[in-house]
């Protein structure tokens, strides 16, 4: 799966973070900043959770 954000759509919650803070980090205002595109299988759930928990539907994964 391909992961992408907008970072004009984030709030800087930081609930991506918790959630797979292999995926995600953020700046110095908090926005977030995504540290890998390609997600694989074991590593789905926690992207899905960031996804889920995203308070403004900045992420999303596409692809099989
Ligand atoms: S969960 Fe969404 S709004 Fe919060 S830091 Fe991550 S991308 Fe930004």
């Amino acid at each position: 799966m391909k992961l992408t954000v907008d970072a004009g759509k984030c709030c800087g919650s930081g609930q991506c973070v918790l959630a797979a803070p292999e995926f995600f980090d953020q700046d110095d205002d908090g926005i977030v900043v995504l540290l890998a595109e390609e997600v694989g299988e074991a590593a789905a759930g926690d992207v899905e959770e960031a996804v889920f928990s995203c308070p403004t539907a900045a992420i999303e994964i596409a692809g099989p």
